[in-house]
């Protein structure tokens, strides 16, 4: 029997500490960029052992002031994946520089390191990988190719919080890596980010993301609090306000409950689906440790007598959220005729994106709500079979 009221694909898991913390920062005279922010950046910082963060107002703020800290723009090339969000790619055209998609790896949906060493040309500037659904992308491949061609490498953790290659979280190593707190990400302060990385390339980062306003300049002409200050760039807007942070903060202290959470349903998923010839289940290589963001099933066309938009619609009327990640960068009208891509053009980014759907994923689910989405997957499949 259909569940009777709609399970949303992603909601936010707030509890009454975060709004504690907020409404506290609501009664204090700071409410913009001040203690909980650095608090924040700190506790952060010490969760992931990196190098430092800095916490800006969004995932796509930490990509853009990552790539004009580094002096990407015009003529400049940048390589990322076709199977990612908008922002990924926006960014790299809000700089002027011209960005060079490239096809995934067809098990774990991330950038295809060989195909990144064959789009590099003597104008490449950076790297973008996007840890796709949390699943990390294989690094080593990517960062030996940049360090071969004196390339930077940003990473896109939009979903990989917490995810570990090789033993090391994502965020932790040298890369310029932006984390997304947006409503749907296994951290949220409904809107926010942080970028993370070394930290003189944070320091520069810091004043590229607010106003371009040195703060050597404040503190070399600081006498006790000083109004002077320097303007050493058009900068961006891009910091965090303390009521973010402080719901960042709290939301960091339960981080490792969601991840059990999310760790136990998605086993549960994939002892479900399992033995159906219909549907793939996620696959994760013996280096990953992910972060469990999205569960994204594909389904196995030639088994079925619907495709994948009726799929979504029959889980909609057994009140099943879903969503999808993501339509492809290059059929997108302005990337599709600013560059002139065929569907095809990148085949294994679009052959998936035709067969995927993301059920939900996350810890406010109950285990009733986990069968119910089983339940209806696994009824659709039945119902439907070629
Ligand atoms: C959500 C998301 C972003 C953008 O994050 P914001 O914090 O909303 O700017 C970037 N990349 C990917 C892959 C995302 O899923």
């Amino acid at each position: 029997m259909a569940r009777r009221e709609f399970l949303s694909f992603s909601p936010p898991c707030i509890g009454d500490e975060e709004i504690a913390e907020v409404v506290d920062t609501l009664r204090t005279d700071w409410i913009t960029t001040g203690p909980k922010a650095k608090q924040f950046e700190r506790d952060f910082t010490a969760y992931l052992g990196s190098q430092g963060a800095l916490a800006l107002n969004s995932c796509t703020a930490g990509l853009h002031t990552s790539l004009i800290t580094l002096g990407i723009g015009p003529g400049d090339e940048v390589i990322t994946t076709a199977l990612t969000f908008a922002a990924t790619v926006n960014v790299i055209e809000h700089t002027g520089a011209t960005p060079v998609l490239v096809d995934v790896e067809p098990d774990i949906l991330t950038i295809d390191p060989a195909q990144v060493a064959a789009a590099i040309t003597p104008r490449t500037r950076a790297i973008i990988p996007v840890h796709f659904g949390g699943h990390p992308a294989d690094m080593d491949p990517i960062n030996a190719a940049a360090r071969a061609h004196g390339l930077a490498v940003i990473e896109d953790a939009a979903h990989a919080l917490p995810a570990r290659y090789k033993g090391e979280y994502i965020g932790a190593g040298a890369n310029p890596t932006s984390f997304s707190f947006y409503a749907t990400k296994n951290l949220t302060t409904a809107e926010g980010g942080m970028l993370t990385g070394e930290p003189d390339f944070l320091d520069r980062a810091r004043v590229v993301g607010l106003h371009g306003m040195s703060r050597d300049a404040w503190k070399r002409n600081a006498k006790g609090g000083s109004w002077y200050y320097e303007v050493v760039m058009p900068g961006y807007k891009y910091n965090m306000t303390d009521m973010q942070a402080a719901l960042g903060l709290r939301q960091l202290q339960r981080l490792d409950g969601f991840q059990a959470r999310r760790t136990e349903i998605h086993a549960r998923y994939d002892a479900a689906f399992a033995g159906c010839d219909a549907i793939q289940t996620p696959t994760i290589r013996p280096w990953a440790e992910p972060s469990r963001h999205l569960y994204v099933l594909r389904l196995h066309p030639e088994t079925l007598r619907i495709g994948r938009d009726q799929f979504i619609e029959e889980l909609g009327a057994r009140n099943i959220g879903t969503s999808v990640h993501f339509i492809p960068i290059h059929i997108h009208p302005y990337y599709r005729d600013k560059y002139g891509y065929a569907a095809e053009a990148f085949p294994i980014t679009y052959s998936n994106y035709l067969r995927e759907v993301s059920i939900p994923l996350n810890p406010r689910m109950t285990d009733e709500d986990v069968n119910d989405v089983i339940e209806a997957v696994l009824e659709v499949v039945e119902a439907y079979r070629a």
